[in-house]
């Protein structure tokens, strides 16, 4: 089997890479002359990402482990604290350039520089044109190019009240290197949060999401309350709390992954774990010769899909009530005894099973 994957992200990249461990034949073709880069993401995963993603451990991918998080709403800050790790700072260039590695080992051909300008389907499969003027013929093609991918965006348009302007840059901090510090106040975010995530005691990721754009305002407030230096110029971004894509799939021939899927949640704005699942399951689904692995791997993707559907439910619910409503009851969970016990064992990815066994 051919198959085409449009965008190396890391959506693309475990994409390709299953796929080839399942013996297609895969070309993953880039825009970009370099996986990896450029990058505008925070990198928080929970400590099992590497299983979720299917991946082997590499220790280098981690820049900080947290044992608890902090939240403010400006005039007063409490932190939950853990006695493990719970959750991990990771470094998404090489994240995605470790895939990349694994995927062209597995046997993925990587095009870089190469940018798709249009996906369509014919009868014998699926055709990419390229800018440069390159035709790829496939058997399948895959769509990861992410939130605002031409291509997929034409089937599923992201735009709106969900899409959310977001920004981060590396600031030098002062605070703890511990806890990320989550703040939730209307005036920075309505729909969303700001957050200052320390990679080690000198470094720090800072960013905001937003419907509004007052991303330099918010990052201006922050600087001045938590003595912050920026030591890298401001990525500017989107992130996606609309929900997945009714349809993944087109004639079997054609899906969609990752953000381009809409397969962020809605709570946090995650994309790399769910995204990287809908990957996995999608290639089993695709390359797989057994009808039962196959039927599966349908059902899980809409399980992923319930998942999201959840964690838009609750997004929708904390933006009606404001975080000046939730967070005195966010700060009242903290204090209840044993809730660290909880914390550690709950799984954030997957919001829907945690609360019903909370
Ligand atoms: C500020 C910010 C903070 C975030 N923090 C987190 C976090 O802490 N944890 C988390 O899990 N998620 C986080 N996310 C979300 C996460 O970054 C995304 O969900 C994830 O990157 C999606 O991966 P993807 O592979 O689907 O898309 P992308 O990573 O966007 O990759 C798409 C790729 O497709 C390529 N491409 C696009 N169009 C074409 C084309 N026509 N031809 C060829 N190539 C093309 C692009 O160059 C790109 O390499 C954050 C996002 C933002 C903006």
């Amino acid at each position: 089997m051919k198959a085409i994957v449009v965008g190396a992200g890391i959506s693309g990249l475990i994409a390709s890479k299953e796929l080839s461990s399942l013996g297609a034949n895969v070309y993953l073709i880039e825009e970009h002359k370099k996986i990896g880069l450029p990058t505008h993401c925070g990198g928080l995963v929970a400590p099992n990402f590497w299983q979720k993603l299917g991946i082997p451990k590499k220790k280098n991918l981690v820049l900080n482990e947290y044992s608890g998080i902090s939240f403010s709403d400006g005039h007063h800050t409490f932190t939950l604290r853990t006695r493990k790790p719970f959750l991990f700072a990771i470094s998404r260039i090489l994240l995605d350039q470790y895939v990349g590695d694994l995927a062209e080992k597995k046997g993925t051909k990587i095009l870089a520089g190469e940018r798709i300008k249009k996906v369509f389907l014919y009868k014998g499969g699926v055709k990419a044109l390229s800018s440069s003027g390159n035709v790829f013929e496939s058997d399948v093609a895959f769509i990861a190019d992410g939130l605002f991918g031409q291509i997929s965006n034409k089937i599923f348009p992201k735009k709106g009240k969900s899409l959310l302007l977001a920004s981060q840059a590396v600031f030098r901090h002062s605070l703890e290197p511990s806890f990320p510090l989550v703040l939730l106040r209307k005036d920075f975010s309505e729909d969303f949060f700001a957050y200052i995530a320390p990679l080690n005691d000198e470094f720090a990721r800072v960013g905001v999401a937003s419907a509004k754009p007052i991303a330099s305002l918010v990052i201006k407030k922050l600087v001045k309350a938590y003595n912050l230096k920026q030591v890298e110029p401001s990525k500017h971004w989107g992130i996606w709390i609309g929900g997945p894509t009714s349809k993944v799939s087109f004639y079997d021939k054609l899906f969609l992954l990752g953000d381009a899927a809409g397969f962020t949640k809605a709570t946090t704005g995650g994309g790399i774990v769910f995204g990287s699942i809908l990957s996995r399951l999608l290639s089993k689904y695709v390359a797989s010769s057994n009808e039962a692995e196959k039927k599966l791997a349908k059902e899980r993707v809409n399980y992923l899909k319930k998942n999201l559907e959840f964690m838009l439910i609750i997004r929708k619910t904390l933006n009606f009530f404001g975080p000046s409503f939730y967070y005195p009851l966010l700060n009242k969970i903290a204090n209840l005894r044993g809730i660290e016990k909880v914390v550690e064992t709950l799984d954030y990815d997957f919001l829907f099973d945690t609360s019903l066994f909370s």
